[in-house]
């Protein structure tokens, strides 16, 4: 049998299914998900069940997001899953998750993801942020480096500032290729995002924050001065006590949100 098959369905490419097959490594996230009725439970990409199933035993309702509609199915006549779940099939990077809102329940988010999607699926989450708990998510390796990173390396970007802006993020374990039917081609890692409750440095408009750093990073060879000319001065740079003559990977989350905070007050 081709290793595209699983449990009789055919790992479909452009949805980026990479069903997870390693026993330990659905334990180890389920247990880091922790899996509960007081809160709402929420998986995107739930595919074939494998983290489905241990997470919908020991709670009331779980509600999925699926794109497949032959999963879909499969899910819809599952005999145990059926009576537990909440299906929604359709993009999550076009869900309202707003619509799972509960009064005094926060919601848990989890999956593990197509990677084709993952970045703008952060982006798209982000906006929901102040009715999450927390997130777990399956990534690509380097994804999970990229949100986790620190000022100064490689990895740090716009993905960088805008999930540490909403987020604490922690890398929860690396997962190898060979724990997935098919295999990808990449590494993977799971990561545990938790929104704030209270920002560290609370920014006064947020797309400001995010056109500010795409804008930033757009050239990151060169200095700050230069690719923010049109936004901020050389008398800016010294109010914020920034130097400008860095390279957009130095400057702090802090700071990126203190430059779209003076953006913002010299528009109003
Ligand atoms: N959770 C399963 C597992 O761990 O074995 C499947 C994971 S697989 C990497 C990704 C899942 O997300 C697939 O079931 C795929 O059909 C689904 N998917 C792909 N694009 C999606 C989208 N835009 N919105 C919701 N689900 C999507």
């Amino acid at each position: 049998m081709s290793n595209k098959v699983h449990l009789g369905h055919t790992a479909r490419k452009r949805f980026g299914q990479n069903f997870l097959t390693d026993s330990n490594v659905i334990n180890r996230i389920v247990g880091a998900i922790a899996p509960d009725n007081d809160h709402v439970m929420v998986e995107i990409g739930p595919g074939l069940a494998a983290l489905t199933e241990p997470v919908a035993e020991s709670i009331d309702k779980l509600t999925v997001v699926e794109l497949d509609k032959d999963l879909v199915e499969r899910l819809k006549t599952h005999p145990f899953l059926k009576d537990k779940l909440d299906i929604h099939q359709g993009d999550a990077l076009k869900f309202d998750f707003n619509q799972l809102v509960e009064e005094g329940k926060q919601m848990k988010v989890f999956g593990n993801l197509p990677y084709n999607i993952s970045t703008p699926l952060m982006f798209h989450l982000f906006e929901f942020a102040e009715h999450i708990e927390n997130m777990h998510f399956m990534l690509q390796k380097e994804v999970v480096l990229r949100l986790s990173a620190s000022p100064g390396t490689k990895a740090y970007g716009r993905l960088t500032v805008m999930a540490q802006y909403f987020c604490q993020v922690m890398p929860v374990l690396e997962v190898p290729p060979g724990c997935f039917t098919p295999p990808p081609k990449v590494d993977s890692a799971v990561v545990r995002l938790v929104p704030y409750k209270q920002k560290p440095w609370p920014c006064k408009d947020v797309d400001l924050l995010r056109h500010l750093c795409t804008t930033a990073f757009n050239m990151r060879r060169k200095t700050l001065r230069n690719n923010l000319k049109q936004m901020l001065t050389d008398d800016d740079f010294k109010l914020l006590n920034i130097d400008s003559t860095k390279r957009p990977e130095q400057i702090s989350v802090e700071q990126y949100v203190a430059m779209a905070n003076l953006v913002f007050d010299k528009k109003s």
